[in-house]
């Protein structure tokens, strides 16, 4: 049967890019007869030095968020991946199958780790393994995620192949990624090279999605653009970048094609078509932030919802990871 996983780390507050690229498609799948699994991955987000309460609020915002933007607890399983121990042991089995050139070749770790990369985190590089053992734990068939993942679903496919070819078996299925959509990379407001990120050191770089009306306006009102006005069409964005971001954006929050949207602003400037782009981000943005806000008034509650979806995520995941052991040659005896 078709199952979906995907996951979002605390490592900060969510981004608009996180919202378009990921979290708006999530609850569509529920109601397609797949089964979906969506998962807060605290054990990704430690890769990178958490402050302890920190991750705590951030784990409890994204799971808010989550259910925000329609993931219903009942019909989707929601949960922390921490409290399913199968991830870990799973990504372990993983480490032992992936090669450790594999992992040096990953943009992500690249990015992350900086010019100073002996001194990062083991885990920073192993991160695809344990993506790898998230998505394989349960056999899920398909990943919906933004571009930037599309790499490291590719490792995870690198590693099924390997595990089934080295141990003569087909037991761990090989992922599709679902990428769709006209935002499955939201760029920085700051520099167009560069993807929004909630793990950005720069707060004007990303819209948050606990930013009032008053801090997106003034966002995207300081956005780098250039000064040409607006062409009629998407063909003449291709060499601006921070442009092309910005109508993407617009066309992503409404659901209007981006050359329509450029045919109403052809021969304008950004001071006509930021604060149009400001008010329909605010207007996507609004419903969704006051419903997190409310939800993050319980936060018991938020635990509640996590702690049920973890026991129904370990009944998955937990035979699953046997198998993988019984295949591997370990004694199963208790
Ligand atoms: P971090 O900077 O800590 O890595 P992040 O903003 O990249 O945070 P993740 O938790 O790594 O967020 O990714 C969560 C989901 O959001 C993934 O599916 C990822 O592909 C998607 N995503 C992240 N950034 C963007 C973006 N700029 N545009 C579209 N999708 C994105
Ligand atoms: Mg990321």
């Amino acid at each position: 049967a078709p199952r979906i996983f995907s996951g979002i780390q605390p490592s900060g507050g969510l981004t608009l890019g996180n919202y378009l690229g990921a979290l708006k498609r999530f609850a569509g799948y529920q109601d397609t007869g797949i089964e979906t699994i969506y998962c807060v991955v605290d054990l990704h987000a430690i890769t990178v030095w958490q402050d302890p309460e920190a991750l705590r609020n951030n784990t409890r915002q994204i799971a808010a968020a989550f259910i925000a933007s329609g993931v219903d607890p009942e019909k989707s399983i929601l949960f922390n991946q921490s409290q399913v121990s199968a991830h870990a042991e799973m990504a372990w089995l993983f480490n032992t199958v992936a090669r450790v050139g594999w992992m040096y070749r990953m943009t992500q770790f690249k990015d992350k780790a900086g010019k100073n990369s002996e001194n990062s985190s083991l885990g920073l590089l192993a991160y695809p393994s344990l993506m790898a053992a998230d998505i394989l734990t349960y056999h899920a068939t398909a990943v919906p995620v933004g571009e930037d993942q599309k790499q490291h679903l590719e490792l995870t496919r690198d590693i099924a192949a390997k595990f089934n070819h080295d141990y003569g078996t087909e037991f761990f299925p090989i992922t599709e990624p679902l990428i769709e959509g006209t935002a499955t990379r939201v760029m920085s407001l700051r520099d167009g090279s560069k993807k929004m990120s909630k793990s950005d050191p720069s707060d004007a770089s990303r819209i948050n999605l606990t930013d009032d009306a008053d801090a997106i306006a003034q966002k995207i009102r300081k956005a780098r653009t250039d000064a040409e006005p607006l062409p009629a069409t998407m063909e003449g964005l291709k060499d601006r970048p921070e442009a092309r971001n910005l109508v993407n954006i617009y066309a992503a929050l409404t659901g209007e094609a981006a050359d329509d949207i450029l045919a109403r602003f052809e021969g304008q400037g950004f001071g006509a078509f930021k604060p149009a782009l400001a008010d329909v981000a605010v207007e996507a943005m609004a419903p969704i932030t006051a419903r997190m806000n409310e939800l993050m008034a319980d936060p018991a509650e938020i635990d509640r919802i996590l702690g049920k979806g973890a026991d129904r995520a370990d009944a998955i995941a937990h035979p699953i990871l046997e198998q993988t052991k019984e295949i591997m040659g370990m004694i199963r005896s208790r």
